[in-house]
């Protein structure tokens, strides 16, 4: 018998995989199926970035980079989000990773110990919940409310703060629940913290570009007064169609930036060079892609919250950004898992419960819009027929 360590057992997962998994066996199995589960654009990477990535590997950048990115990415990250958020960021904060993810997880192990509480938005991704539990920490949920437009409450954050909260992890625009928190909200929440100076802030913002009906998104990067314990991630992943490079980066505070790379070090030692040549042609190139790619969603979007609306039993809020819709399901007199389960099954669409992302989750399903109209239209048809 193996003897692993307990903290094993601690770790959760990112259900999504999971459903990917059976979707793809009962598709092998010859069934016809319509997979609205996988958070991934259904788009290729734009053609420009892919021959940046194959100039590289042709032009011999086979070899280590420095851990925290090549000086030519930082700089551009930089200057992206200068361009986009009004922003001023040293290239030397900024520690380029294999995905978003590695971001959450080096965060939650920094601060994360037995004995410390860190905040989490719940329903949320799934790996904040995971990471803190394995860590040792207590997770303590941020519970986002259908009735709020899915937007985290400040005054209701800031009142869960204890001489033991650490970490507060904020997403927005979010997933699973494609909800955008207002900027007042932000700001109430900044303001909250100038009396909490132990507390440090995670803001995934990985869906940054995704954002719809003339929203425009709020970087926690653009509140001067936090930027001393601010940890903002973002990355390739979703706005370039680049899930499977896996690119990402966060701008850490100064007291942080070595311990990160010095994670790094320790963990992957740096991002492979070749992808991150393809990442400086992302953000230097042409954005039309990008803009084509989020007029897509929106068009998706509308015609899935509608449909979504006229399947009996559900109830969708506006998605306000991401590719997410998250509609309520009570009204049919399932759980969450049960229709999930049953609607793969029996009708051929992959969707992800709605506990998946937390027990908040319970009497939700999340849908992600990152495929063709013909197939959201068959899709929620097979739902309707299937109820
Ligand atoms: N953060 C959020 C909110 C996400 O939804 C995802 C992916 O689904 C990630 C981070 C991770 O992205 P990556 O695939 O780049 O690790």
């Amino acid at each position: 018998m193996l003897h692993t360590a307990a903290s094993l057992s601690r770790l959760g997962t990112e259900s999504a995989f999971e459903v990917l998994a059976r979707a793809q066996k009962l598709a092998a199995e010859g069934k016809d199926i319509i997979n609205l589960g996988i958070g991934q654009p259904d788009f290729r990477t734009p053609e420009h970035i892919v021959e940046a990535g194959v100039k590289a590997l042709r032009d011999g950048h086979h070899g280590y980079t420095p851990a925290n990115g090549i000086p030519a990415l930082r700089q551009a990250v930089a200057g992206d989000l200068e361009g986009r958020h009004g922003v001023a960021v040293n290239p030397d904060h900024v520690v380029v990773v294999p995905g978003g993810k590695p971001t959450m997880f080096f965060a939650i192990l920094m601060f994360g110990e037995p004995g410390a509480e860190i905040m989490y938005p719940n329903p949320g991704f799934p790996i904040y919940e995971s990471v803190i539990k394995y860590s040792g920490a207590k997770p303590v949920p941020i519970a986002l409310e259908e009735a709020n437009g899915f937007a985290f409450d400040a005054e209701a954050v800031l009142a869960q703060i204890t001489p033991a909260t650490r970490l507060i992890i904020i997403n927005s625009p979010a997933n699973p629940t494609g909800g955008v928190t207002p900027k007042a909200e932000i700001d109430r929440l900044v303001a909250g913290l100038k009396d909490h100076p132990h507390v440090a802030l995670l803001s995934d913002e990985i869906y940054s570009r995704m954002l719809y009906d003339g929203r425009e998104h709020v970087s926690l990067l653009q509140y001067p007064e936090i930027r001393d314990r601010l940890i903002m991630l973002d990355g390739w992943s979703k706005t370039y169609a680049m899930t499977g490079w896996r690119l990402g980066y966060a701008v850490w505070p100064e007291a942080l930036v070595d311990h990160a790379i010095r994670l790094c070090i320790n963990d992957h030692s740096c991002v492979n060079a070749a992808t991150q040549y393809a990442g400086i042609a992302a953000l230097t190139g042409p954005q039309d892609a990008v803009h084509d790619m989020v007029a897509a969603f929106d068009e998706r979007r509308r015609i899935i919250v509608s449909e979504l609306n006229q399947v009996p039993g559900f109830r969708c809020a506006d998605a306000a950004g991401a590719f997410y819709a998250f509609p309520n399901i009570e009204g049919t007199g399932l759980t969450s898992r049960e229709a999930q389960d049953r609607f793969l099954a029996q009708a051929g669409v992959a969707t992800i419960a709605g506990t998946s992302f937390g027990a908040w989750g319970e009497g939700y399903l999340r849908f992600s819009y990152a495929s063709s109209i013909d197939n959201i239209r068959e899709a929620i048809g097979r739902i309707r027929a299937c109820l």
